[in-house]
């Protein structure tokens, strides 16, 4: 498995490169820049640190999705719900806060990279990997959608939701079924991180009622209207 860790501590950059192991081949970068220089071909996935020398992680994870699906991992010592949230918002797939057990940060990204190989793949064979609901497709062969023809970009863990929710339209998810799914059962999130993905789901999707709240219980997926 290929990693690229962004860090600018030399010595918890060695921690981590030893603590990984073989089995995983090491890119190391200590700045944001030198980051979004790396070309992402064949990265499976990024461990990227939110206090850099040059520009905030949150931003370098931001510029990394503009044009790469590559799952992230933010490891940072921040653990404030702040940072958590924004990070996840910007495109993240997960966050582990310092100091984390080499074993957390090998499961989360054995679950991160599972969870990021298991959707083409389970829907290779079928004949329905995608569905139109009201003008938006679905498409989880391509892990596109799109609304009435345009392309919406979802970052990875935004479609996985809008998949999940669309599964049975008008269905009721209660929140720690979506979380527990979604997420992964070692997620110690609070359930903020979900309603910021659903709030930007709803922007991009420019309507609220896509994703129609149940108040005290849950999500719904409704549609434009
Ligand atoms: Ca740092």
């Amino acid at each position: 498995m290929r990693v690229l860790l962004v860090e600018d501590d030399p010595s918890v950059a060695a921690g981590i490169i030893d603590g990984l192991g073989i089995s995983f081949a090491v890119t190391h970068v200590p700045t944001g820049a030198q980051a979004l220089a790396t070309s992402l071909e064949g990265i499976d996935i990024i461990l990227l640190d939110l206090g850099l020398p040059d520009m905030d992680g949150t931003d370098v994870c931001r510029e990394i999705r503009k044009g790469s699906q590559t799952p992230i991992i933010v490891v940072s010592a921040r653990g404030d719900e702040i940072d958590r949230v924004l990070s996840l918002e910007m495109g993240a797939d997960d966050y582990v806060v310092k100091p984390f057990g080499m074993r957390e940060l090998v499961a989360r990204i054995r679950a991160v990279a599972r969870r990021t190989a298991a959707a083409p793949a389970a829907s290779e064979g079928s004949s329905e990997t995608a569905r139109t609901l009201h003008g938006l497709t679905i498409d989880t062969r391509a892990q596109r959608v799109e609304l009435n023809g345009e392309e919406i970009h979802l970052t990875p863990k935004e479609f996985e939701l809008v998949v999940y929710l669309s599964e049975d339209p008008g269905a009721v998810y209660r929140r720690q079924d979506i979380l527990h799914d979604v997420w992964d059962t070692n997620w110690y999130g609070t359930s903020k991180t979900l309603d910021a993905h659903i709030a930007a789901i709803r922007k991009k999707l420019g309507s609220a009622n896509w994703i129609e709240s149940v108040r005290g219980v849950g999500f719904r997926f409704g549609g434009p209207s």
